[in-house]
């Protein structure tokens, strides 16, 4: 049985494979998770492209998004990690965080135009999805979320809340632990997918209730339903060839 950390880093490498795997992460974007027993740390791989991540990349930062000892010559941190710090410091209740540019959000990011939850798995989107737009507080920017004011001002409109829109950009999506994090990272792109191809379609959208969609929330995050989810990602990457290897963690 390998030790927590080391654990962790072999799961946080599934996780990020999964999800590029899965479409929903290209070359861009990242998936942390809060350090299994030190809760003021974080892990989060080096510079590099989700699909390609190996346990060996990953590291650990502390709340201020600063590396916990310094980075090895060469190897650089991802210029939006205080996204990560910001909502961990902010949001006790979080320990895994993935942010990313997929497709099927950018028409509600660019619009704000609200989604809704349009099936049972749509229910994980949560009861709001906060709209952020980086002009409101800090002008013209690259757009990406690279200072530690930007990545507060993200944690802070989030709130209580598990995913957001991050206007002109992209998503943040939050969980209580790796594989709720990864459901929802797939689910709510699954919906915001749905809602699109209706309106392309000229269907009108029926949502969830508010009742049904709490329900749908509780019984997609029961243990069961968890399990299977994480067994067939993974037996996907494995049948693609891309499961990482352990080992190679050593920090
Ligand atoms: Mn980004």
């Amino acid at each position: 049985m390998p030790d927590p950390l080391t654990q962790a880093r072999f799961d946080l490498a599934v996780a990020n494979r999964i999800c590029a795997l899965e479409g929903i992460i290209d070359a861009f974007g990242h998936v942390s998770m809060r350090h299994p027993t030190k809760k003021d740390r974080y892990l989060l791989a080096r510079s590099r492209s989700p699909e390609l991540i190996e346990p060996g990349d990953i590291y650990e930062y502390n709340l201020d998004s600063e590396p916990v000892k310094p980075l090895p010559k060469g190897i650089m941190p991802y210029g939006e990690r205080v996204i990560h710090g910001e909502i961990y410091r902010a949001r006790p209740d979080v320990n895994a965080v993935s942010h990313h540019h997929g497709m099927a959000f950018l028409p509600f990011c660019n619009s704000g135009a609200p989604l809704l939850p349009l099936y049972h798995m749509g229910a994980q989107i949560g009861e709001k999805v906060p709209f952020w737009d980086s002009r409101d507080e800090f002008g013209d920017t690259s757009l990406l979320i690279v200072t530690p004011e930007e990545g507060r001002s993200c944690a802070k409109a989030l709130g209580p809340h598990w995913l957001m829109l991050l206007r002109r950009h992209g998503v943040n999506v939050a969980g209580r632990n790796l594989t709720e994090l990864v459901f929802r990272t797939i689910y709510s792109y699954r919906n915001a997918e749905l809602q699109s191809a209706m309106q392309a379609q000229g269907l009108t959208p029926s949502p969830l209730t508010k009742g049904e969609a709490k329900k749908a929330w509780d019984r997609n995050l029961e243990p069961r339903p968890q399990a299977r989810a994480w067994e067939y990602w993974c037996t996907r990457l494995k049948k693609a060839g891309e499961y990482p290897k352990a080992g190679k963690a050593k920090r």
